[in-house]
Parts: C-alpha cells; structure tokens; sequence
C-alpha cells in the first residue's frame, strides 16, 4: 500500500512528539527523568477516587455512569466548575462551561474551529509543544507574539494576509508555562487584550497549571481582566474574545482526562457542536468521579501538592546555583513544573540530550520543539514534579558535569 497517495496534506505537519519517543525511555530504572511534566503518581487521591468510582457505581447511580451523556458534559461537575471560575474571578454559569478529554482536546477544536489554511496564530518563543502539534492539522502560520516588542495590529495583519489569511487567535500558556515556567505578567495581559481588540481576533488562554502557584502573588486570568474591562459598561463573559482552557490533569489525575472550556456561551455552542461529532461525550464515569473528589478535597489536595513541588523546586534551584557552569543561565519559576535552561549558544540541547541518556543517565527535553520556527537549539526543559529530592541533587550534579564538559 502506498499510503503517500491516500494521506491528506494535513499530516505532512504532523510528527511524532520528541517527548512521546522520550516518555519510552522513562521506564528504565536507572534514568533520572526531568523530562516529561507530568504529576507525581504518589500524590494521586487514590482513596477518594476509589469511593468516588464505588458511588458512581452503586446502584441507583450506575445506569447513568455506565450510559451515554450530554455532549455539554456532567451537569453537576459543570456547575462546581462554575463557581471554581466565578473564584477566579470570572463570573459565569454551566453555559459557559464545556467538558472536554483533557485539555488536550480543546486545543485540538479551538484550532478545528478557527483555524483555516494559511491562517495566522500569533504564540510565544517558546511556547507548548502540544499546542503546535494540535494547531498544526489545521495547516495555520505561526507569527511571533512578544507583547513587549511594539508591533502593532497593522504589521500582524500585513504578515498574515502576505501568508494568505488573518489572524485568528493568541494562544498562550499563561501560569508557569510549559515550556519556560514563567508566568506572564498582568501589563503583558493586558497589552495582548488590546492587541487582540485591534486585530478582532480570539485569545485563547491556556490555564493548565493555574492552581500549582507557591509563592509570589496571583496574577488574574486573562478573561478575569477581559470581563472587568466589559463590566464597566455593563457587559459580561458573553462580550469577550478570550476562550480559557483548564484542566485536572496536573491537580487530580491526568489519566481520567478530564479538562474544560470556559468563554461565552456562542463558542461554547459551537465547540459542543465539534464535541458532538468527534467523541460525543467524555467519559461520564471519570466525569462523575472528578466531579466527587474536586467538591470534597480539590483545595486542601492541591495545598499538598503545592507544598511537595514547591521543595523540590528550591532543591532544583538550588542544585542549579551550585552544579551549574558559567554561561548557562535559567528561570526560576513561582508553580507549576518546569525550569528553563539556556545554555551556551554553541551547545545543543538535542545532542546533549543524546549524550546525557548515554553516559549520564539523565533525561530532559530539548527546547528546540517549543520553538515554532524550529530556533532554541540552546534550551531544555527540566521538569521538576517527579524526582525526589535525592535524584535531583544526583542528575543536575551529572547534568552539570556534562555541560561543563562540553
Ligand atoms: N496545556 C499545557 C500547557 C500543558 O502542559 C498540557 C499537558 N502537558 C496540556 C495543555 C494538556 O493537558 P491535558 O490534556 O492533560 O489537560
């Protein structure tokens, strides 16, 4: 069969993710891994979502866990998200709230929904990898968004039409971002708002690790500053052009795959619509149990998941200061799971990468995937949600060693 003949000109964008290949590599028992950002499966709610999944399926209740459901998600869950998002400073109800299969899918139908070839989308020098991989079926071209560097709408729409579209959407990683853990000022905020306001395109704001903040001070949602700009003259979320996207996956469990949608009603409307006919429904069963573990534990769960990573985050700072030589230099994020690394412009992170799996035993991620114009060469990603304190003092002593070497 030769398949180059029945493919679509879609998947000539699509490429295995580094970081899958490298999540193969994990199950090694000797590598110490910093590389994939995923939550500690020691800190899993296990006992809670065991009598979660028995409720659900105790009887009386088990016809409808086990049956399909509405496209719009768990009702039930959709509220207590609606008043989790009213605390965030975004005032909303059910109708502005879309369940999706983790996060990871909304990207998937934000891109379906607005994204036609050639489009534009404007992202961040690095920005997630999982973002551009989900963009990328809908064929768009990526522009630089750098709210700091004085272009205005005139010049990003000049761009666009000369790739042969318009801007359609920001899409940003805004709370200790993955890749960079850098959270994205409340001026840069606002500064996007206005960009976005002047081009008439969408922001879509990517909350992933919202809640992991262990020190420093909330910076609010983007839709947070877009409804207090509407509310003084009396509008609401159904005035404004940024979609939010959160999830479970790095509170609760990823593994359910349980994330939302929250924006006006009208997108919402549409993206049920996409919901419909790609999947149907996510999975009622782990809807209900997210929906029973967040109302009972969701905040004394994430203190004591903000309290182990913020540790292993000063042990990762630290052991950087002390390991690392001169010349290499890296952020120093207030949540979430990631450290940046800029070493060297000679260096390169894929080849240290392959050096360190073979003589150091230390896994990371290259930068270079982050970057949607393939720059970056000389970064890496470290993540620090799944070491123990033990095995970040050894690899970033190993991962200094290596570097200095170089
Ligand atoms: N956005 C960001 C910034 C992420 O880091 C991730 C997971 N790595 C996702 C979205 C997707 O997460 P999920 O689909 O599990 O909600």
């Amino acid at each position: 069969m030769q398949w180059e003949q029945v493919l679509a000109p879609r998947m000539g964008r699509m490429k295995a993710s580094e970081i899958r290949e490298l999540l193969k590599l994990l199950d090694q028992p000797d590598i110490i891994s910093f590389a994939g950002g995923i939550p500690d499966p020691a800190l899993f709610p296990v006992a809670a979502f065991q009598g979660a999944l028995t409720a659900a399926l105790a009887p009386g209740k088990a016809d409808a866990a086990l049956q399909y459901s509405v496209s719009e998600g768990y009702l039930p869950l959709r509220q207590w998200l609606a008043a989790h998002m009213t605390g965030l400073g975004i005032p909303c109800g059910v109708d502005n709230i879309l369940i999706t299969s983790g996060s990871q899918q909304a990207l998937d139908y934000l891109g379906k929904l607005m994204i036609g070839t050639g489009d534009t989308v404007l992202v961040n020098w690095p920005t997630y990898m999982g973002a551009l991989g989900a963009f990328n079926a809908y064929e768009p071209v990526y522009d630089r968004l750098d709210p700091r560097d004085n272009r205005g709408a005139a010049e990003y729409t000049a761009k666009a039409a000369e790739a042969g579209g318009r801007v359609k959407f920001a899409y940003l990683s805004v709370d200790f971002a993955n890749p960079t853990g850098e959270t994205i000022p409340r001026a840069d905020r606002e500064r996007v708002l206005d960009l976005a306001d002047d081009l008439g395109a969408a922001i879509v704001e990517d909350a992933a690790y919202q809640a992991l903040r262990f020190d420093g001070e909330a910076v609010p949602p983007i839709l947070a500053l877009e409804i207090a700009r509407k509310a003084k003259t009396g509008g609401s979320i159904e005035d404004c052009r940024t979609i939010y996207c959160g999830s479970f996956s790095k509170t609760l469990a990823p593994g359910l795959r349980v994330g939302w949608v929250c924006a006006a009603s009208p997108v919402i409307g549409r993206l049920v619509l996409m919901k419909q006919a790609a999947d149907l429904h996510s999975s009622t069963l782990n809807q209900m149990a997210i929906a029973d573990v967040a109302a009972n534990l969701f905040e004394s769960h994430v203190a004591g998941l903000r309290e182990v990573y913020k540790a292993r985050r000063d042990h990762m700072l630290a052991a950087l200061s002390r390991e690392m030589p001169k010349g290499v230099s890296w952020t120093r994020p207030e949540g979430g799971m990631f450290v940046w690394i800029t070493l060297p412009e000679t260096m390169d992170g894929a080849a240290l990468l392959a050096r360190s799996l073979e003589t150091e035993r230390v896994a990371f991620v290259p930068g270079r995937a982050f970057f949607a114009d393939g720059s970056g060469g000389n970064t890496i990603r470290l993540s620090f949600s799944r070491a123990d304190e033990a095995a970040i003092d050894e690899g970033i002593r190993r991962l200094g060693r290596l570097i200095a070497a170089d």
